[in-house]
């Protein structure tokens, strides 16, 4: 029996599998297989203005507030992203321009590769 790849679709049990892009291969992956780099909520004082500036890390729990941008769970694309400077770029999308130090990335460099 002849089974065309849409009714092969229909019948396969499909579970919504949230894809995200990373920012360094540019790759659709789901969720679960990226990483998150967030960066946290400027703290601001009554007037708006801001006190202190969110930081960047790597979110491993996927738990942190503020704003994600997804990575592989691999170094090269973390060091892609840094190069192309994805991350700058997606957070200064709010604001002011956002500048991620040396060692925040060397850090998050170190997590994900003791992670895999
Ligand atoms: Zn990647």
């Amino acid at each position: 029996m002849k089974v065309n790849g849409r009714e092969r679709g229909v019948l396969m049990r499909q579970k919504k599998i949230p894809m995200r892009m990373c920012a360094g291969c540019g790759e659709m992956k789901p969720k679960k297989d990226l990483v998150r780099v967030v960066k946290a909520p400027d703290s601001k004082d009554e007037s708006g203005k801001v006190l202190e500036k969110g930081a960047v890390s790597l979110d491993l729990t996927g738990r942190k507030p503020g704003r994600g941008v997804y990575v592989c769970r691999s170094i090269e694309c973390l060091k892609a992203a840094r190069k192309a400077k994805k991350f700058e770029r997606a957070f200064s999308g709010q604001g002011a321009p956002v500048k991620i130090p040396d060692e925040v990335y060397q850090k998050m460099e170190e997590e994900i590769g003791a992670d895999g």
